[in-house]
């Protein structure tokens, strides 16, 4: 590297690394932050004044002084810069336009129509998109990205996902679609590493660096937040926790192919299908008037439902799931040191019923003592944490400096790649 190219490269360290000091310190002088971050005077005032004229950051008015000026505070500004989330659902498409503080200003939901196939999916997301950027264009804001959840595996080195199994997708090609329909950056990741990411920026990341976000509904799997940053794995595929094997005669196929994996024992569906092969049995339990004696209509819900009135089949379907998947959280811990384990997607829904017993299966198992107490919370989100963990996908982006306007720091040239590419 140049010795330009690398006063440009710690320029932009420093650049994030001040945005990214007024956002968790609202209310914060240009002389503090030098004193707390160790840049000189100079620099952060000239930092700060590129992040004004971006309109990342904004003056609130002056603060007390002990003599001399009274200093000028400054706080991350969400306004100026818009976000679209979108969570592509096996049910719905769920878009939302929020500020860079995650606040909604309007939200769409259309069905997916997963039979109609993967260009109708598209088509029907980009009506979405549009139509949240209606709401935009009467404002005259700027719109930084769309970020979308999608469920499924992803490879992050082709930006394709591989495959599919809620959308029967092989090799869908996401970007090359919706790039050359739309004129904003799209980008897109695995719907539980997105969630993780906007528990990351919105949720308990405002206080953990080391977490891990743990998604139980159709599927299950895992986003991994080590030292504030998402583990991708060589590919981007790391995270797939529903598919370690728990039983290994297990009888029960994962849709993966393999027998005994996690996802089959306890995900909604794999819930869903234990109650009825106890019930295909010949076994009695209230499930039978729950789904009115069609076991195709069964579901992990009216499990979760009949166990809380005291169903002995439904309670003990869903118990043995739910130790299943404290077994593989103790592992989790074991491997990762986390500080929480957050639990989201549809089947946590069930509240006490399942955290209690996945908060007993750790204490249980977990190596060490610190280990048995880590926390374990529900998703800050709920049903939004996919659609907030989308806007996070544009978020992150956003706090790496990737859309930086300003003619000035365009003259920096520190944030484009092909300047990087020069040196
Ligand atoms: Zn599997």
């Amino acid at each position: 590297m140049s010795p330009k190219a690398s006063a440009q490269y710690i320029l932009k360290l420093n650049t994030r690394k001040v945005l990214k000091f007024i956002r968790d310190n609202p209310s914060i002088s240009r002389a503090e932050i030098s004193r707390r971050t160790g840049l000189s005077a100079p620099t952060v005032s000239r930092i700060v004044d590129d992040l004004i004229e971006d309109g990342l950051v904004e003056e609130i008015g002056v603060g007390s002084s002990n003599g001399g000026r009274r200093p000028n505070l400054l706080r991350f500004c969400p306004d100026n810069n818009f976000i679209i989330g979108i969570d592509l659902g096996t049910t719905n498409i769920y878009g939302v336009l929020a500020n860079l503080e995650a606040e909604i200003l309007a939200e769409e939901k259309i069905p997916t129509r997963v039979e109609e196939g993967f260009k109708a999916v598209m088509d029907r997301t980009i009506d979405v998109i549009e139509k949240l950027r209606g709401h935009l264009e009467k404002k005259q804001k700027h719109l930084n990205g769309v970020g979308m959840a999608v469920a499924g595996l992803i490879n992050k080195k082709r930006n394709i996902v591989e495959f599919s199994p809620n959308f029967h997708w092989h090799e869908a090609d996401i970007l090359g679609y919706l790039g050359q329909r739309l004129d904003v950056p799209v980008c897109f990741d695995n719907v539980t590493r997105v969630m993780a990411l906007g528990e990351l920026f919105y949720g308990v990341g405002r206080k953990y660096k080391n977490f891990i976000c743990v998604n139980v509904g159709y599927g299950i799997g895992a986003g991994i937040i080590v030292n504030g940053q998402p583990l991708l794995g060589t590919h981007g595929m790391s995270g797939e926790f529903g598919h370690i094997t728990l039983e290994k005669d297990s009888k029960i196929q994962c849709y993966c192919g393999n027998f005994g994996c996690l996802e089959a024992l306890s995900s909604g569906n794999g819930i869903a299908r234990a109650a009825r092969l106890e019930l295909e049995s010949g076994a009695r339990s209230i499930l039978l008037d729950m789904c009115q004696g069609n076991l195709e209509q069964l579901t992990a819900e009216m499990v979760a439902n009949a166990a809380k009135q005291g169903d002995a089949l439904a309670w003990n379907v869903f118990h043995r799931a739910a130790e299943y998947l404290g077994i593989g959280i103790s592992a989790l811990i074991n491997l990762f040191n986390p500080e929480a384990i957050v639990l989201g997607g549809g089947v946590t829904q069930a509240g006490d019923i399942l955290f209690d017993t996945v908060r007993s299966t750790v204490k249980a198992r977990a190596l060490s003592k610190i280990s048995r107490e880590v926390e374990i919370l529900p998703a800050t989100f709920g049903q939004k944490a996919a659609v907030m963990g989308a806007v996070s996908l544009i978020m992150q982006k956003v706090l790496n400096l990737e859309y930086k306007k300003s003619e000035k720091l365009k003259e920096h040239s520190y944030f484009s790649l092909s300047a990087d590419k020069e040196s």
